[in-house]
Order: structure tokens, then sequence, then C-alpha cells
């Protein structure tokens, strides 16, 4: 199988190349809250055509639901769950690919709320959604079913456990939390969302907390993963560790 490779350059001076292959093979990205997995599954994708796939969304995008229909409390995050449960085949989670921003965009129930469930209101909110099993089953269904013909990067927390088990690589990653506070502060700060760094670092935490002790699929590195701690790494030099083992996969 032949791998050609070129080389360019991607926005803030990210060098990186195009690999052509006609392998397709599942790539699964799992970490905790802002570990940058997002950010390298995507640039993997591009790198390698593959079809790039943020769970998180699907579960920003279900909270986002609950939360327009008082299904949680924001307040105290209490959960509606019978609620919940008989409205579930009311979610609709969709992704369509916007050309002028180049990117994949999560639609709910046909409605774009890309930048709507980014928000601090979904963050807070999210892992209290995410953690019932039932929620997690439609999500994990819809993601396998997405995940049928390879060619593939997905990122959240389950997926080369639970998700994509098979996933010929699986990379997990982890940076400080104070690091993961900083990097998700500054891109709020760039969109102009009004938020303090330790209102984000108290969010950061919460999460990992209540994603890693979860009864259903909690956050954990599956044991044929890959660690990445990029606490004291540039995003090159994150692509330059990453490439070389997609080219070992897909020699
Ligand atoms: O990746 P992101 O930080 O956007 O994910 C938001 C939340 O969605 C996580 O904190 C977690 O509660 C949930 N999630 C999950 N399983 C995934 C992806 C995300 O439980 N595969």
């Amino acid at each position: 199988m032949s791998i050609v490779v070129f080389g360019f350059t991607f926005g803030d001076q990210i060098k990186y190349p195009m690999i052509q292959t006609d392998k397709k093979i599942v790539i699964a990205i799992d970490g905790y809250s802002s570990s940058g997995n997002s950010t390298l599954a995507k640039e993997i994708a591009k790198m390698l055509n593959y079809k790039y796939i943020d769970s998180g969304a699907m579960y920003r995008a279900a909270t986002l639901f609950a939360l327009r229909n008082k299904i949680i409390n924001p307040k105290n995050h209490f959960v509606d769950e019978e609620k919940l449960r008989n409205q579930i085949h009311n979610i609709e989670i969709n992704f369509k690919y916007n050309p002028e921003k180049n990117r994949q965009e999560a639609y709910l129930n046909n409605e774009n709320v890309e930048d709507e469930i980014r928000e601090m209101n979904v963050s807070e909110n999210v892992s209290f959604i995410s953690k019932y099993g039932f929620v997690r089953e439609k999500m994990v269904r819809f993601q396998q079913e997405m995940g049928k013909k390879k060619g593939i990067v997905m990122d959240g927390r389950d997926i080369g456990t639970v998700v994509f088990p098979d996933a010929e690589l699986k990379i997990f990653m982890n940076a400080k939390a104070e690091v993961r506070a900083e990097r998700r502060y500054l891109e709020l700060k760039e969109k102009n969302v009004q938020v303090s760094f330790e209102e984000i670092l108290e969010n950061v935490k919460k999460r990992d907390h209540i994603d890693e002790t979860r009864e259903e699929s909690p956050l954990k590195m599956a044991s044929d993963s890959i660690e990445l701690d990029n606490s004291n790494m540039n995003k090159q030099e994150q692509l330059d560790w990453i490439i070389g083992l997609v080219k070992e996969r897909i020699k």
C-alpha cells in the first residue's frame, strides 16, 4: 500500500503532512476535558482525509435539549430522570459539514447548535446528563453506525473502551488541570465569552470527577491505549508524535 506525504501549513503556523492512503482505520482519542483531544483529532482526520466526529458534542446537544425542556435544573443539576427517559426519542443529533467555517457542526433536531453547546451553562450540566445509561446507549449506537465504514477519527471519553474497542489506534490524552483550564479560558476569551479562569478550572475538575466516577462507561484509559500527557507540548510536537503512530498503523 503506498503512502504519499505532502507538507503544508495549517492555521497558526502548524505544519502537518497530508497522508494519502486507501487504508481505512478507526482512531479513538479519549481523554480528560480540554486535554486538546478534539484539536488533535480534527487535525489527524484532515491529514488522512477521514471523517471527524466529536462525541462530546452529542452529549452537549442532549444537555441543551434537557435544559431547554426543563429536564435538568441548572441551579442544582437535578435531573428529572423519568422525563429524560420519556423524551430521549425526541432528541435527534446530526453533524453537517460547514464549508465556510471548514468544520463539522452539531445539529439538534435540525437546528445548528454548534456554538450554543460550547457555552458554560451546557458545560456545567453535561456530566449530569451523560451519566445515564439510556442516554449513552443511544449515543453509542449512533457513533458505532457512523464508524461502520471506518476511516474515522472520534474523540470522547469512552471511544476506545466502549464505542470502538477494536479501534486500530487508541490514544488517551491528559494534561495538568491548570494547563487544560488555561487553554479553555483562552479559547472562550477569544470568543468573547465572559468567564473567569477560576470558574473554568472548577468546571474542568468537577467534570473530570463525575466522568471518572460514574457507573456507566467511566472515563478510563483502555488497556491497549497509548497515553499522551501534553502538559508541556505544543501542537506541533503533539502532531509529530501522533503522525508517527498513524503511519505505523496504516502501513
Ligand atoms: O469532550 P467534551 O468536553 O465536549 O465533552 C463534554 C462532556 O460530555 C464530558 O464532560 C462528558 O461528561 C461527556 N462525554 C461522555 N462521553 C463521551 C464524550 C463526552 O460522557 N464519549
